[in-house]
């Protein structure tokens, strides 16, 4: 079974665009891309809750586990700087 690409579900969780039935169906009926979607949204309800200077720990660990693949390079001093 092919899967919803992240840029897909990320919009969907941030009900970003208009998503047509297609999307929509297979998120409610593929159990993988449901649960994306359910992670993406707890991370964006989360980041949006806290203060943008002081995120907390689990919630970088996220975007790092879902940046992964796309992270180049991450940068340690006083913060933690992430380049994707
Ligand atoms: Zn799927």
């Amino acid at each position: 079974m092919l899967h919803l690409d992240d840029e897909i579900l990320i919009g969907y969780a941030e009900e970003r665009f208009d998503h047509g039935p297609e999307i929509k169906s297979h998120i409610e009926t593929c159990s993988s891309c449901g649960n994306k979607v359910r992670d993406w949204s707890d991370l964006i309800l989360l980041l949006k809750s806290a203060p943008t200077d002081s995120a907390p720990a689990d919630a970088i660990w996220k975007c790092i586990a879902l940046y992964r693949p796309h992270i180049r390079s991450v940068v340690s001093n006083d913060r933690t700087i992430l380049i994707t």
